[in-house]
């Protein structure tokens, strides 16, 4: 699996370009300021990117959405329960005192766990909300191969979970969807978060003081 990603001030949130290193098809997951790192990453792995993923409608994870659906041409997926939030991105920014554009429209809501493809991989589409209504992770692995990457967007971090005071946020839905969801995965499971460093699942099924 070809996997990049990229953080930038103000929001350091991390962006992902993840291909297949067979076909050199790919995908974006969740483009944010930092999008032009993320757009050159693909043009440097020589990947064709087919969708833009997202794992939330948070204003720090959308922003570059019209600028990479501009390069790319490609449908941007989100989950329906978040597309309040995503039509809201010009309020969301005045609430946190950042100028932000309107974006694009959503082209499709995720159906179920999907899953989508690129290449020889798969995304499963698992629904963890508690972050915020929508909230997703993506569940990436190559075909008939069990071993997973997860993209969990601000619902986990090393070592913390994601806020849970924004609008449609629910720290026992949070919880919940973290232990029932995530938990599931084997101790291994490499688990990219919107911030922060990358982790395993078992680290934070030990260590995470909001699970232990
Ligand atoms: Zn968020
Ligand atoms: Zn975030």
């Amino acid at each position: 699996m070809i996997l990049e990603h990229a953080a930038v001030e103000p929001f350091l949130k991390n962006g992902f370009v993840v291909g297949c290193e067979e076909t050199r098809e790919g995908i974006i997951i969740d483009p944010g300021d930092e999008v032009d790192q993320l757009l050159d990453a693909a043009r440097r792995q020589r990947l064709t990117i087919t969708s833009i993923l997202l794992t939330h409608a948070h204003l720090d994870h959308i922003t570059g959405v019209d600028r990479a659906k501009a390069a790319l041409g490609v449908p941007v997926w989100l989950h329906e329960a978040d597309n309040f939030l995503y039509e809201r991105v010009v309020q969301q920014g005045l609430a946190f005192g950042f100028r932000v554009a309107a974006q694009p429209p959503v082209d499709h809501f995720y159906q179920g766990e999907g899953p989508l493809r690129f290449g020889r991989y798969q995304v499963r589409v698992l629904h963890t909300p508690g972050h915020c209504p929508g909230g997703v992770c993506l569940a990436v692995s190559r075909e008939g191969e069990q071993e997973t990457v997860l993209f969990v967007g601000d619902t986990l971090f090393a070592g913390s979970i994601g806020r849970t005071d924004l609008p449609g946020g629910d720290l026992d839905t949070l919880l919940r969807s973290i232990r029932e969801v995530l938990f599931s995965f084997p101790d291994d499971t490499v688990v990219w978060s919107g911030h922060g460093p990358v982790m395993t699942i078992g680290q934070e099924r030990r260590t995470n003081p909001f699970l232990t």
